[in-house]
């Protein structure tokens, strides 16, 4: 249970930043302590429902203002987060237990461009226009009302954003929830809103249990439209309910990405950006690149030269500059990826680097944080490679030839991303096209242009988010037809 010397974080409804209506609240762990450092409320429907009616009084004020206007109050909270960027960064420290120097390069930074970006794209939407001999038709995209984002704990405030911002800015209002795992930004966020000039009830931080309060999102009558991002049961939950209510549903789910290495790669680059695309915040994107496939004729030498430098990561407190790998989120996942270690292990594999819980000295003594673990010698369709790890855990498997990368690439049920190291450019293209995936890097890891559709085939998601796309999706497109002149 929370004690009552904690911070407790707050509700934001209607303008107004409030307790849940049932008063209980939950414990927040700062993962690189175990430590209880902040109390979660634990909200319910009525929490919900007040949330509702809050986001419907607002809309038509919402989306009726200039797109000018809501790009401006956007900016404006941007801005806000921006000089505050210190704070915030090390409240994802301590919150997520992801390096201090990850959260200042890449999550803060990249939430406060996730809000300018979609700022100005809202300014941007258009619709078409369709003329025949009898007929002139276009078309307006116009905004749902009240709309719902749901996202996970793994970039918190980025991931928040991403979803926060498209819909704002195409005119909905929003009650959104974050992780139960990761809600402090989130909140600190809903802090600054009236600072921004939101009118109340246009942006509401609903925080608590998925279970309860995300369960009682995907159900609610009044929430047509539904944005996810987490784990791939949980997007099949939320789809079935949704589905069955007519919502429409954008889902961002899990991936077993690969990184293929080719022989004609250029060595140092395929072999740091197979690093960070494996152990960046301990493995825990949903982009990571878990599976390496190696070319036969050099897999031995990358081999080698990976594990050192799996080995040379320092784990170790995120609120130390020079630590590159944090703690794990939450004892819970811990045990998960622990878990999957053992398996591997079962199931055949060597465990060439790590492989263990590391207990920290000091301050994270009692905290939570596994080695960076390399794997080979497994089968592409053992569990080990089937199944989401999410964690600072990679295996390593040999191919011969173009043909047999690509099949092991796409030997999963995801779909979500891959790299792929080679130096020539039609192999590259011929690669890139065969490869089952929302998006292919070439000789790059991880790098986004915010216009681009994003998202990812198979059990990785349904629909894509990502520039034009998101405000799409948060928009409802409806045609008007009169008679040519
Ligand atoms: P979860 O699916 O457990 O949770 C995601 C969000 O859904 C959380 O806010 C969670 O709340 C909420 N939730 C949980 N259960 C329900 C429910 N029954 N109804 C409605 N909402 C619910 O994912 P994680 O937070 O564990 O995040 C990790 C997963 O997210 C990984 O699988 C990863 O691959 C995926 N991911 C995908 C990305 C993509 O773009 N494709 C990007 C980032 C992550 P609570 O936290 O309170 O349980």
């Amino acid at each position: 249970m929370a004690g009552a010397k904690h911070k407790k974080i707050m509700n934001f409804i209607g303008g107004e930043l409030v307790p849940p209506a049932s008063g209980d609240y939950f414990g927040n762990e700062d993962p690189s302590t175990g430590h209880i450092y902040s109390e979660v409320p634990d909200s319910d429907e009525k929490d919900l429902d007040a949330a509702v009616a809050a986001a419907e009084k607002a809309a038509p004020v919402w989306k009726n203002m200039p797109g000018e206007s809501r790009a401006e109050i956007m900016h404006k909270l941007a801005a806000l987060i921006e000089q505050r960027q210190d704070e915030f960064a090390r409240a994802e420290c301590i919150d997520n237990g992801k390096p201090l120097s990850l959260c200042k390069s890449v999550d803060i930074p990249r939430g406060i461009s996730n809000l300018r970006f979609f700022a100005d794209a809202g300014k941007d939407m258009t619709g078409e226009s369709f003329r025949a001999d009898k007929t002139f038709s276009y078309t307006l995209r116009q905004p749902f009302g009240v709309v719902a984002t749901i996202s996970p704990w793994n970039l918190p405030l980025l991931l928040f954003t991403w979803k926060l911002a498209p819909a704002l800015a195409s005119g909905n209002c929003v009650i959104a929830k974050p992780s139960e795992v990761t809600p402090m930004t989130a909140y600190m966020l809903s802090t600054l809103a009236e600072e921004a000039g939101f009118p109340p009830g246009v942006l509401n931080v609903v925080h608590g249990k998925g279970a309860r309060i995300g369960a009682a999102i995907t159900r609610h009558p009044k929430i047509p439209a539904i944005s996810f991002t987490g784990g791939t049961v949980t997007g099949r939950e939320i789809y079935g309910t949704g589905s069955r209510l007519l919502k429409k549903i954008s889902l961002e789910l899990g991936g077993k990405n690969p990184t293929v290495i080719f022989d004609d790669a250029k060595w140092d680059s395929a072999l740091k950006g197979a690093v960070a695309a494996a152990f960046t915040n301990q493995g825990q994107i949903c982009l990571c690149g878990s599976r390496i496939l190696v070319q036969q004729t050099i897999y031995t030498k990358f081999r080698d030269a990976f594990v050192k430098l799996a080995g040379a990561q320092k784990v170790g407190d995120p609120l130390d500059e020079a630590t590159t790998q944090g703690a794990i989120v939450s004892h819970a996942h811990m045990d998960k990826v622990m878990g999957y270690i053992n398996l591997a292990r079962e199931e055949g594999g060597e465990i060439l680097c790590g492989g263990k819980r590391l207990f920290m000295k000091g301050r994270c003594k009692t905290g939570y944080f596994i080695e960076p673990t390399v794997i080979e010698g497994l089968g592409a369709s053992c569990r080990t490679n089937q199944e989401e790890i999410f964690g600072p855990v990679v295996t390593l498997m040999p191919f011969r030839n173009e043909d047999e990368a690509i099949a092991l690439a796409n030997s999963t049920p995801y779909g979500l991303a891959a790299s792929i190291w080679t130096e020539s450019k039609e192999r590259a293209r011929n690669v890139a096209a065969r490869i089952d995936s929302g998006i292919v890097w070439v000789n790059c890891w991880n790098l986004r242009d915010l216009r681009t559709p994003f998202g990812g085939m198979k059990n990785s998601g349904v629909g894509r988010e990502g520039g034009f796309r998101a405000l799409e999706f948060f928009t409802e497109e409806k045609t008007v037809c009169q008679p040519a002149v």
